[in-house]
């Protein structure tokens, strides 16, 4: 199958959000009125964020799903995707099963794939992703205040924990297995919480790198500190029997690849964020403070600092 051939079969679907979509030498886009354009790219590489044999339907699903966390993490609509891919073969097989998890994600989000390029090459992912925004309402890394409380959807840690089992760092239940695993292979962008947190939150960033690591680049951007309590740091059911190991702890504060949302909102705004969590069925925990300075500090329940080194993956480090 040529390069072409391949292209229809397996990323050419209907574009309704778009004026041309696939086929031509460029995709046409109308940005609807009063919005601007967020855009976003990510790449997944082979060896670094995933392995060469894994499930092609997962990995169809979270090409698009860690770009459209990036999407959510600005309070955007996710509109267009753009896809880029360099394949060793052309594998019909594979490439049934990865267009048809990425198909099913951009399904569920509305999101249309309108071009892209495609080469021979290492196993290599890059989607770039289109949103719109009220060009005031976007959420952005800039706007923590002091006083503001700290927040974040869903449980920490969970992916990296699976990755922990894997790589046999610690040992977990085959259900405690099951569930982290869930989260690291088919994570949920929070899409329907950035949208509701438009005029509500001061300020997001998605959970890529780890809560610390991706807290540090918000507080650098708004220039503010913050405080964290270790009690309130949500926990999965898988993680709670690890939470007070070493391993569990580094997996809350500093595990990557959760893409859960930690936003800022100031404390009148409490009640409101409570009843989003209740409307999205979705786990919203307070979980410090905003605080003039910089730097995050971190305490357990009896007040003593935890010191949680530095945290996060790093490419270059
Ligand atoms: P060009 O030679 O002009 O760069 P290509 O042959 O690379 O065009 O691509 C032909 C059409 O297919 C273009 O519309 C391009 O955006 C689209 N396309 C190529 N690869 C992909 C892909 N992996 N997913 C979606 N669309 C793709
Ligand atoms: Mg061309």
């Amino acid at each position: 199958m040529n390069e072409f051939d391949l292209i229809r079969k397996y990323f050419t679907r209907p574009a309704p959000n778009a004026l041309l979509g696939v086929g031509d030498d460029a995709a046409l886009l109308q940005v609807s009125a009063g919005n601007v354009l967020a855009v976003s790219s990510d790449m997944l590489v082979s060896g670094t964020h995933f392995l060469p044999d894994a499930d092609p339907f997962l990995l169809g699903h979270k090409t698009l799903a860690v770009n459209l966390s990036d999407i959510a993490a600005m309070g955007a609509t996710p509109r267009w995707a753009v896809l880029a891919i360099a394949l060793p073969k052309a594998d019909e097989p594979w490439l049934e099963k990865f267009s048809a998890g990425f198909f099913a994600l951009a399904q569920q989000h509305g999101v249309n794939l309108v071009g892209g390029d495609t080469t021979r090459g290492p196993l290599n992912l890059c989607v770039t992703i289109f949103g719109e925004v009220p060009a005031q309402q976007a959420l952005r890394r800039s706007g923590a205040q002091p006083g503001d409380d700290i927040w974040v959807s869903g449980t920490l840690g969970d992916a990296a924990l699976a990755l922990a089992h894997m790589q046999g760092r610690l040992l977990l239940s085959e259900s405690e297995f099951a569930a982290s695993a869930q989260v690291l292979h088919r994570p949920q962008p929070r899409i329907a919480l950035g949208l509701a947190l438009r005029g509500i939150a001061n300020s997001a960033i998605d959970i890529s790198d780890g809560l610390l690591a991706d807290l540090g680049h918000m507080l650098d951007a708004s220039n503010v500190g913050a405080q964290i309590d270790l009690a309130s740091l949500p926990a999965s059911t898988a993680m709670q029997s690890h939470a007070a190991t070493l391993s569990g702890m580094q997996c809350i504060l500093s595990g990557g690849d959760d893409y859960e949302l930690c936003f800022t909102a100031p404390a009148a705004r409490h009640d409101e964020i409570a009843a989003i969590g209740t409307r999205l069925s979705l786990r919203l925990s307070c979980i410090g403070k905003i605080v003039a300075g910089s730097g995050c500090i971190v305490h357990d329940a009896a007040g003593n600092l935890i010191e949680p080194g530095s945290g996060g993956y790093e490419h270059f480090r």
